[in-house]
């Protein structure tokens, strides 16, 4: 894992202080499962917040001289060794793939598979009571999406298999951030499952994948 695909520093904080909604924080949670860097930097953050917040009003908690100074102590947390309980497992294709257990509620949420666009497939999770779509993703071995950007933010959890785009190679664990200003043609040699959180329907910007456009609103239809 490069540091391009941890969560962000504010996200390790928000985490730490029960701020993320249970959605994200259970995508925090598995690449904590995987990451001994963020593990320890949450953990610090934890012991931090548990000595020095609890004095402050919840305004004050995130000022900006407490959060500098919170950014700065992540610099010299310690690495710890991740915790990991049983796995839960998602069949999809004849295959039976273990996933984190943080998982294991929003599996049993997956409605059915159905194939997109060639390669790719998409089981939304229904009932998660968020504003934004949640999904599973599947891209079969060789498979690829059109050049996009997002009209929101897009945060995508490899669970399975790696996929690359043009600013690398993600491998599971790694949680990927788009925004607005991201143009990006994922892909994958060998399949890739991902877990994904999309405010807004993807927005393709390469020549016939436009035509893919009004699609995107049926693929990525609001959970829930
Ligand atoms: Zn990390």
């Amino acid at each position: 894992m490069s540091d391009r695909h941890h969560p962000t520093a504010m996200e390790l904080g928000q985490f730490a202080s029960g701020e993320l909604d249970d959605v994200l924080a259970i995508m925090v949670s598995v690449h904590l499962g995987q990451c001994r860097r963020c593990h320890g930097r949450v953990e610090l953050l934890q012991q931090h917040q548990a000595d020095q917040l609890a004095e402050l009003s919840p305004d004050a908690a995130y000022g900006n001289d407490e959060l500098a100074r919170m950014l700065n102590l992540l610099e010299d947390a310690p690495a710890l060794e991740p915790r990991v309980p049983e796995p839960t497992q998602m069949e999809f294709q004849g295959r039976r793939i273990d996933l984190p257990a943080a998982l294991a509620g929003l599996v049993e949420r997956a409605g059915p598979w159905s194939r997109v666009v060639n390669r790719l497939w998409n089981a939304p999770i229904q009932d998660h009571r968020r504003a934004y779509q949640l999904n599973f993703i599947y891209m079969e071995p060789g498979g690829s999406i059109a050049a996009h950007t997002h009209k929101g933010r897009e945060w995508t959890l490899v669970l399975d298999g790696h996929f690359s785009d043009d600013a690398g190679d993600y491998a599971p664990g790694d949680l990927v951030h788009c925004t607005e200003a991201n143009e990006h043609s994922p892909r994958s040699e060998q399949g890739c499952l991902c877990l994904a959180v999309i405010d807004a329907p993807l927005h393709f910007t390469s020549g016939l994948a436009r035509a893919l456009n009004p699609f995107s609103q049926l693929f990525f239809k609001t959970g829930g």
